[in-house]
Formats: C-alpha cells, structure tokens, sequence
C-alpha cells in the first residue's frame, strides 16, 4: 500500500487513546497528591493545636508544682491536679536529674517516649506523633513529612473503626484517639515533665475521614469518566475500522483491507507456498445488470464473494475490486496446484446462480518477489484479464513478460508524449487516394508517425491505442488536424490545386457537443475552404452516444466538411447507422481484401456494399489495396477511390510534393 494511502488511513483513524490515558493518571496522581497533603496539612494544623494547648496546661501544672514542691504529698498534689483528666503523670527533676518528686510510677524515657518541649510547637527529638487508640495507630506525624498511617488509610476502607460499637458506647465527650506525650517545662532549677493526654474526638476524626472520602469520591468520579470516555474512543476507533475496511456492495472486506492485509502475507511468506494474485471477473455483469436489475446485480456480488470466502484459507486474501472484479490472493506450491485451485474455485462459483449461465475468467500474477506491492500484482492480474480476446474459450491468462514490455512501452509512451507534441516529433505522413475513373490523385488521408529521439520511427499502432485509452488522443488528432489545414493553406498560397485530405476523428471526441464548432475554430485559423478537409469517423462511435454523432455529424456537413464513415464493415457494424446517418463517403474496411478462404463471399459483400452506397449518394473509398486484381475489381464495380500500397504507401509531405507536384 502506498505511503500515502497509510497516511490517510492513519489521519482518520487518529482520535487518540493514548493521551486520554495519561490524563487519567496525571489527574489521579494530582488529585491524591492534593487530597493528601489537604488532610496532612489539617491534621499537623489541628495536632499541633492539642500540642499547644496540652502544654499551656501542663506549665501551670509545673509551676504550681514546683511552688508547693516541699508542702505536698504526692496524693494531695494528685487532688488538686484532677481538674485536668488530660495529665496523667509528673515527674520533678532537679539540676543534677535526680528525680526529686513523682506522681506515679512512671519515669520518662527521654529517647524512646514523645516529648514537647517549648511553646515554640518543635519536638525534641525527631520523632513523630502517633495517635493510637486500642493499639490501633490512627495517624502519625513525621516532621519532615507529614502522611497517613496505614490504619487511617483502613478507617476510610472499612469504616467500623469510626462506627465502633466500643467506641460509640462510651460517653460522647470521650476522645476516639488519644496519646501521650511527655511536655516538658524548665522551672528555676527544676525540669518538670508532665505526660499529657494527646486526644483527637470523634467529630474531629469523622471530619477528617469525611473530607477524606469525599474527596476521594470525587476523584473516583473523574477516574470513572475518564475510564468510560477511554472505552468510548475505543469503541468508535473500532468503528471506523470496520467502515474503512467493509464494502458496501457485498458487506466483505474492501480493497483497502484487501491490500493493507495482502502487502503483510506477501512480506511474511516463506516455504513451500508461494502467492498468485488472482483478478477473477464475472463476464457480461453489466448485460446481467440490464436485464435483470442493479439489485440483483449486487446481490449476484454478494453471492459470488460469501462462495469464494468459503474456499479460501486463513493465509489467503478476497475482496470485490471493482463492478464484477474481484481480487484474490492464493497460495500455491506448483503451477499445476494453482490451475486446479483455479478450476475448483471455477465449479465451486457456478453454483452461485445455477439457473443463470455466468461466465468467469482469471487473470493470474505471480507474486515471485516479496517487495511488490499487491496493487501492482493486481494490476498485472487484470493486464492479463484484459488482454483475453472476446471470443476465447479459455478462463485463465497469466501476465508474463510480454505484458510487462507492453506495460514498460506503455509507461515510457506516456512519459514522453507531451514533450513530444510541443516539440513536434508527431509527423504528418499523407497516403494518396486515387479515382478509379482515371487512376489519378484524388485525395489522401492524413497518417500520424512518431519520430521518436531514441525510440525513432514508431508506427501508429503502437501508440494510437495507449492515447485512445488516456485521452491523449484529443490533443493529436487537433495537432494533426492543425497540420493538415496548415499544409493545405501553404499550397494554397502556392496556388496549387487542392484535393480533400481527410483526417481521422477518434470516438474518444464525441463526448463534447460542440465538436463541429472545435474543428471549424481549428481550419478557420488557415483561411482555407472547408470542403478540402474530410474527417474520417468510426462507426464504432455510433455505439457510444449515437445522438451526439448525428447532431455532429449533421453540423460538420452543415460547415461544408466532407464527413466519411472510417473501417465499415469492421467489428460490429449496423448498417442502421447507416439509416440514420447521412454522410458523404464510406470507407471499405481493408479485412474484405485480406485472407485466402472467403475472398469470394468477401467481393460479394463489397459489390453490394458499393450498390447500396450509391443509393444512398454516398461515396465509396475501398482501403488496403494492395494489388492489380483487386483495382480492376472495384473499378469494375464503380468504387469511386482506391488507397492502398498498390498505388503508394503513407509518405512525408516532403516525398508526396515530390511524387505529386
Ligand atoms: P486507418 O485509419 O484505418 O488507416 C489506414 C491504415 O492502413 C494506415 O495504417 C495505413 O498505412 C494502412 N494501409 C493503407 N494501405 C494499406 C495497404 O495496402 N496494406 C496494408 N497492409 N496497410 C495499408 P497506419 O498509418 O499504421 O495507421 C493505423 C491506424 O492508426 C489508422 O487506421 C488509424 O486508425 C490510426 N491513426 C493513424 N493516424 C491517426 C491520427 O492522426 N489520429 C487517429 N485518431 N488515428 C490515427
Ligand atoms: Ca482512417
Ligand atoms: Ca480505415
């Protein structure tokens, strides 16, 4: 597939999943970063808080304390030290750290225990502070970084531990959470150390986790939308996919897939099996569509590409091209195996529509190198199919090396053709007619010749057909219609006698309606009477758009041109044409004079031809005469010109001047 075609596809296909899915994590990653360090910066905000108000407390307790140090008893100092409940124990140090007074049996342990130290809110120590309730760690603060401890992360998971039974039985003022930490206040001489009750309440916590799931919610609510819209831009890739690769006419796979798939199998194939492109073509479809209906036609489509995709194998490739052409890709071990593969799939098909007779023929390429495109070995395929003549029984033609010279040929003719129009290598050769009545000079028809710079001569036959097929034609057959009226007017300058010289007009002309004017704006640009320019049509023309001929036709003799019926009696003539046709000269095909078997049934034919000619006021010009026996014929018959070898081959003006003054 070209690099262009992969371009398009790609720009279609492209509605982007990946940057939908680096969205999602950046907006997960920030909305957590975010939620987090929210709640860390609440909770250090709010311990911090306690912290302060703990140890407010706790230096009114030392001072008071120290100050009745020598009068009180541990017991009545504990009295008097129950109006807060948050103190649970004090420790009295002297300046040698001895302990001189205690509460309680609880002796700090200055490097494994919390420590508060000042109101400047710092801890001694680098620890953190944990908030525990029933040995469950409910949170802990680093210093250097404040995060949640794997339990909070649990409360928000499982919830009970804020639904506790045990918790909610207490009284309401009870704190959820609480822990101690040793404040630790300097008083004249004496450290005193007050282990407090750090307690979070349940309210706090539940605002806390709240704030904590709700935006957690929220950030599952965007990872979800996110999610969902990644799957929907999924779902229409897919899609667009299966537009891209279906064909509407049999609901298959179409061209593209069938190349994109083939130029893949080619490249990977290895072993014993090699690939044939196969160009398989349903014969007459068109007809089939004229009698039996559009719709049916397509359903016969339908039919014949279900047939093939149920004979062709996992490795193998099917798609419907064009009309009735369909391309395969088989794979095979020997040509014999292909013919076989080729002639099964053949009675497998007339199955399809066994109450009608389809014909179907095969055009086969060898796909002997692996960096061949499949559009190109198709295109070699239908070359073959192509090239089949009409009447052949047989179904199979394989492109082989002459059609790719006539390929090559092809390319290099179109290569070359417009440097050759501008730079006037098309010639213009005349081959004289003669009237029968005298033998003299009456007319001559215009003749093409390619003077090729390296090609050189090369004869009519071997480009006219590529130009008819291009449309390059129109540009020549003006070119030499240009020339002949150029010439024309030279002698008449010259003041020589003129004689029509005709011109041929290919069928590829009468697509446009205003022919006649087109060639009259040509001759008229030479000043020269039109009745001394005859244009030389073929029948076949009448086959394409026959009111356009007519109207043309009509036209040009209206404009005083001299108009001749080219090749009668060639292909498949109607003589209806000419019924409706009014034309001044016919031309006998040169095939009536060739051959040895029906020479006879052939004069035959042109002696009536002739006859019913000049009823029609028509004159007759008899083409490809090559000998004495021949002449003598058609002036017995009264055929009013002859053109041939016999009197002269197609010359350059130059020799024909020369020849005929
Ligand atoms: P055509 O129009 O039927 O031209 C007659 C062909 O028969 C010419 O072939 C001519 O050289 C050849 N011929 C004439 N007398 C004899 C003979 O006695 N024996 C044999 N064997 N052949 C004879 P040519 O020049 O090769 O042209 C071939 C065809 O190419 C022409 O067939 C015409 O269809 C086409 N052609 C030539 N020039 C032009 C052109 O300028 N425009 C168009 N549209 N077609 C042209
Ligand atoms: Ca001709
Ligand atoms: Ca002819």
């Amino acid at each position: 597939m070209s690099d262009l075609k992969e371009k398009r596809i790609k720009k279609l296909k492209r509605k982007r999943i990946w940057p939908s899915i680096v969205g999602l994590f950046v907006i997960a990653f920030v909305l957590i970063i975010v939620v987090v360090a929210i709640l860390g910066m609440y909770i250090a905000d709010m311990v911090d808080r306690k912290l302060h108000e703990g140890y407010k407390i706790s230096c009114n307790v030392a001072e008071y304390v120290v100050q009745n140090l020598s009068d009180l008893s541990a017991d009545e100092l504990q009295k008097h030290i129950e109006f807060n409940d948050s103190i649970n124990a004090i420790v009295v140090f002297d300046s040698n750290d001895e302990i001189v007074w205690s509460n309680s049996d609880t002796i700090p342990n200055i490097d494994n225990e919390l420590i508060y130290t000042d109101e400047s809110g710092m801890y001694q120590n680098n620890f953190c502070l944990i908030l525990e309730s029933d040995d469950k760690l409910i949170f802990e603060i680093d210093k250097e970084n404040i995060r949640l401890s794997e339990n909070l992360l649990n409360i928000v998971r499982y919830k009970e531990f804020l639904f506790d039974e045990d918790l909610l039985s207490r009284e309401s003022h009870v704190p959820v959470v609480e822990t101690k930490v040793w404040m630790v206040v300097n008083y004249d001489e004496y450290k005193v150390l007050v282990l407090n009750n750090i307690s979070v309440v349940k309210s706090e916590l539940f605002i806390i986790v709240a704030t904590f799931i709700m935006m957690m919610l929220l950030t599952a609510v965007l990872v979800v939308y996110y999610i969902l819209s990644i799957i929907g831009v999924a779902k229409s890739q897919k899609r667009i996919t299966k537009i891209l690769y279906t064909d509407m006419v049999t609901g298959g796979y179409n061209w593209l897939h069938f190349t994109k798939k083939g130029d893949k199998l080619l490249k990977k194939s290895k072993g014993i099996y090699k690939y044939a492109i196969v160009a398989l073509r349903m014969e007459k479809y068109r007809s089939f569509c004229t009698c039996f209906g559009v719709k049916e036609g397509e359903e016969l489509l339908e039919k014949i590409y279900s047939a093939l995709k149920h004979t062709i194998k996992k490795k193998e490739n099917l798609a419907h091209h064009d009309e009735a052409d369909f391309g395969l890709m088989l794979m095979y071990t020997s040509e014999d195996d292909l013919t076989n593969r080729i002639n099964s799939l053949y009675e497998y098909l007339g199955s399809v529509a066994p109450k009608i007779k389809i014909k179907f023929r095969f055009g086969v390429c060898m796909a002997d190198d692996k960096d061949k495109e499949v559009d190109s070995l198709y295109n070699n395929a239908t070359t073959a199919l192509d090239l089949m003549p009409e009447d052949t029984d047989e179904k199979i033609a394989s492109y082989d090396i002459e059609m790719k010279k006539q390929q090559l040929w092809e390319r290099k003719v179109e290569d070359d053709m417009d440097k050759a129009l501008v730079t006037k290598q098309f010639k213009l050769y005349l081959q004289p007619k003669y009237s029968t009545k005298d033998e003299k000079l009456a007319g001559a028809e215009a003749l093409v010749r390619w003077i090729h710079p390296t090609e050189g001569f090369i004869s009519p036959n071997k480009f006219i057909p590529i130009f008819e097929k291009n449309g390059f034609i129109l540009q020549l057959d003006d070119y030499m219609l240009e020339e002949v009226a150029l010439q024309q007017s030279k002698w008449q300058e010259e003041g020589k006698e003129l004689f029509p010289i005709s011109v041929n007009v290919s069928r590829a002309h009468f697509t446009r309606d205003d022919l006649a004017e087109h060639i009259c704006g040509i001759v008229d640009k030479y000043n020269i009477p039109h009745n001394v320019i005859e244009l030389e049509l073929t029948e076949s023309a009448f086959f394409d758009d026959k009111y356009v001929l007519i109207d043309t036709v009509k036209q040009l003799r209206d404009y005083g041109f001299i108009v001749s019926m080219d090749d009668f009696g060639a292909g498949y003539s109607s003589l209806n044409s000419l019924k409706e046709l009014s034309i001044d000269v016919l031309k006998i095909d040169a095939d009536f004079f060739r051959g040895t078997d029906s020479v006879e049934r052939g004069m035959l034919i042109v002696s009536e031809v002739i006859n019913l000619a000049k009823k029609l006021d028509m004159k007759i010009v008899a083409e490809g005469i090559e000998n004495k026996e021949q002449v003598e014929f058609l002036t017995a018959q009264e055929c009013d010109l002859i053109q041939g070898y016999y009197y002269a081959k197609p010359l350059p003006v130059e020799e024909f001047e020369e020849k005929y003054g």
